[in-house]
């Protein structure tokens, strides 16, 4: 898997992004640029770029996790989209996921030739709390998409998708806590409730990190950043993959 951010910078729209990790990344960088202003980056062909025997750097059935510092539909790069749009269909023998805060914007960022979604293509809905999961899952659900993938992260409250999940529509729930010093607290209980969500509709569930701060059984733990992963995988509620 390759992180392909062809920009970078964004703009706090939910709950979810109060201590966004760009924002905290960029200030421990001292980068000059505000993290608020989206600007393109050196990466932004990266999927077309070739050895120097000409042949792809990235070969065919490479996986590129795009935007990872920034929103795909953000509105600064309403411009620049449709070249990647170009890239995503050129590199079709490559497959291509993003999760976004803004999926209300989908429809007018889609390329004339999406049909009913590109092959390659999946998208992730990020949903953080009850408000945002009632707002974007019904919008999520409508808009033509091949591969459905929900980011419940960073979780912050019990969160009930039960009238959304469907496992034709969805191929995985993904649950993950906030990272950092002032992360808020994740409570296990919650992500136990949304793996017997996911079981009872039959969608893959996984756990992909704690944050830093888990609560379990009454008890807060603090969780080092290097341990975040591997600590979810051994709670051992994993049925994606399987
Ligand atoms: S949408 Fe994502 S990248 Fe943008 S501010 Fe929120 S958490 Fe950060």
């Amino acid at each position: 898997m390759q992180m392909w951010n062809p920009w970078h910078g964004c703009h706090k729209i939910s709950a979810g992004c109060k201590h966004c990790y760009v924002y905290r990344e960029d200030a421990a960088f001292g980068t000059s640029v505000p993290t608020h202003e989206v600007r393109k980056t050196a990466s932004f062909n990266l999927p077309l770029k070739r050895d120097r025997n000409k042949n792809w750097k990235f070969p065919a059935g490479f996986s590129f996790a795009l935007c990872f510092t920034s929103d795909f539909l953000i509105e600064e790069a309403d411009g620049w989209r449709g070249r990647i749009w170009e890239i995503i269909r050129q590199r079709s023998d490559c497959t291509f996921f993003f999760f976004t805060k803004r999926i209300e914007r989908l429809c007018r960022c889609l390329p004339s030739d999406w049909g009913d979604g590109y092959g390659n293509v999946a998208i992730g809905c990020t949903v953080e709390n009850q408000d945002r999961a009632d707002y974007r899952m019904p919008i999520f659900l409508s808009m033509p998409i091949r591969h459905r993938l929900v980011v419940v992260a960073p979780m912050l409250e019990k969160i009930d998708l039960s009238r959304y999940l469907n496992a034709d529509a969805i191929e995985e729930v993904s649950v993950g806590g906030e990272s950092g010093k002032y992360a808020r607290a994740l409570d296990f209980g919650w992500v136990m409730d949304m793996r017997r969500q996911c079981d009872a509709a039959g969608v893959p569930f996984c756990f992909h990190q704690t944050g830093s701060y888990l609560i379990k059984d009454g008890r807060q733990y603090h969780i080092p950043r290097e341990h975040q992963h591997s600590q979810a995988r051994k709670a051992g509620l994993n049925t994606a993959g399987r």
